[in-house]
């Protein structure tokens, strides 16, 4: 595991490569940005940009998608295991499970009802042309009507608190179902605390080698990213209908304003309040994840490089990170119940709905309801938003006339989502009585086992030491 505690071991140099690696993400986000953007400005539609999108851009970003994508249930399984089982007694979990929930919802609703405040107040769906309004629900009607199936197979009830308790975890995990398969490591991970160690000891050594190796494919994956991130920001910003933008400029500027302003507000200012880390000094340790989210659209897909970051950039203790991450990539999403509050209000305006106070407040609790329920995926939370639309009487097949503009605004949502499940460990850690390490060098420890003569492996005391992370992990 790394760092014992949030810096327990004492400053530590900070890693002289991992900013270099930071930048070149960040270079490859703007790099795939302005050559997306001027070919579309320049070459809109041109067969050749087309090809070069297909046969290009997309293979190589989704080799990096599905690289990450590949790393998550693994890491999910084991962290949360290992984390639980780290925490030791169940009480403790049972508090930091509370802490961590409590985070979660406090973020959740503050960024809502950010964003309820300024629909109400800069009222988009008022000013929308009627024209554009019916040239884009007759053009999206297709993949709208696809959305509301979806809503209506995959609506919120007592079925879907039945469902998180697995039949099958291995299925679980085979169809990426991540509630259920999270509720089969939280509750592995407290069993093992409940065996008696010497029958523990060797199954925690186990997932603590495979975290090992999970680390170590986390960083050969993040050589991909500065290609990959770049590939995945071209191929959307080379093909994307920019006059959608204008006809839809003032939603789009509702929406992009509250997440801007919870993360860039916000966040920072929880961060220093409740975690007493600088926000300058967070931001730019933060960058990695963030790009990361902006450009895969997916907090599943980030979480990976979200763990790496949060132990290795901010010293946050495996068990901490290994609890709170996996749980946050699922169920805390600051920027989809933000953008959610915005375009149900946005379309309720639309179609003349009033929606009185009360039903603003139901709408700001189905928004944190939903984001938890929603998938961190690209899109995930649409069908999710059709049910919150259909239960405050905004017909669902409305969602159509935001499609066209979702995947710009899903890579704007999913960095708050993210940034808040790095801010919520970061928050955890010191209330849990970690002090935030000024700067914490990618060290890792691993368990030596100095067999005495004669005495049988499995009960040999166990050393744990730091050692240089080339010797272990595969990176840079
Ligand atoms: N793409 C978002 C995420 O993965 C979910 C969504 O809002 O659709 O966090």
């Amino acid at each position: 595991m790394s760092g014992e505690s949030f810096g327990s071991t004492g400053p530590l140099p900070r890693s002289r490569r991992a900013a270099p690696r930071h930048r070149l993400i960040l270079a490859g986000l703007l790099v795939g940005a302005a050559a997306g953007v001027t070919c579309n400005l320049l070459w809109p539609g041109a067969p050749w940009l087309d090809w070069l999108v297909v046969n290009i851009a997309q293979p190589i970003g989704q080799l990096f998608l599905r690289t990450l994508f590949m790393i998550v249930v693994p890491l999910v399984f084991v962290s949360l295991a290992l984390g639980v089982a780290g925490l030791g007694d169940v009480r403790r979990l049972g508090r930091i499970g509370a802490r961590t929930m409590g985070i979660f919802l406090f973020t959740t609703a503050l960024a809502t009802t950010l964003g309820l405040l300024l629909v109400n107040g800069i009222r988009p769906g008022a000013a929308l042309d009627p024209g554009v309004k019916a040239a884009l629900l007759a053009e999206y009607a297709e993949p709208a009507a696809e959305k509301v199936q979806a809503a209506a197979e995959g609506g919120l009830s007592l079925r879907t608190v039945v469902n998180l308790v697995p039949q099958n975890p291995v299925r679980a995990a085979a169809d990426g179902d991540m509630l259920p398969l999270i509720f089969f490591a939280l509750v592995f991970g407290v069993a093992l605390t409940r065996i008696p160690a010497s029958s523990a000891a060797p199954v925690l050594r186990l997932l603590e080698g495979v975290s090992q190796a999970v680390m170590a494919l986390i960083g050969l994956a993040m050589r991909l990213a500065p290609l990959g991130v770049a590939a995945l920001v071209f191929a959307v910003t080379a093909r994307f209908g920019y006059g959608l933008l204008q006809s839809l400029g003032l939603y789009v500027s509702v929406v992009i304003l509250g997440l801007a302003i919870h993360q860039f507000v916000a966040i920072p200012l929880l961060a220093r309040l409740l975690a007493g880390t600088d926000p300058r000094s967070f931001f730019s340790r933060a960058r990695a994840p963030m790009v990361t989210a902006f450009s895969t659209s997916s907090s599943n897909a980030t979480l990976p490089t979200t763990m790496r970051t949060a132990e290795r950039e901010f010293g946050v203790p495996p068990e901490i990170s290994g609890f709170v991450l996996p749980l946050g990539a699922t169920m805390n999403m600051n920027g989809t119940a933000l953008f959610e509050g915005v375009t149900v209000l946005f379309l309720a305006q639309v179609f003349g709905i009033q929606l009185s106070l009360p039903t603003q407040v139901l709408v700001l609790g189905l928004t944190i309801v939903t984001a938890i329920g929603a998938a961190g995926v690209p899109s995930g939370s649409i069908p999710l938003l059709v049910i919150a639309l259909e239960a405050v009487g905004v017909p669902g097949q409305s969602i159509g006339l935001i499609l066209g503009v979702d995947r710009l605004l899903d890579m704007a949502r999913t960095v708050p989502n993210v940034t808040g499940d790095l801010l919520t460990s970061l928050i955890v850690a010191r209330q849990e009585g970690y002090q935030p390490a000024a700067h914490i060098a990618p060290a890792i420890t691993v368990d030596v086992r100095v067999p005495m003569p004669g005495e049988l492996p499995a009960a040999a005391p166990v050393a744990t030491s730091v050692v240089n992370e080339q010797e272990v992990v595969v990176d840079h």
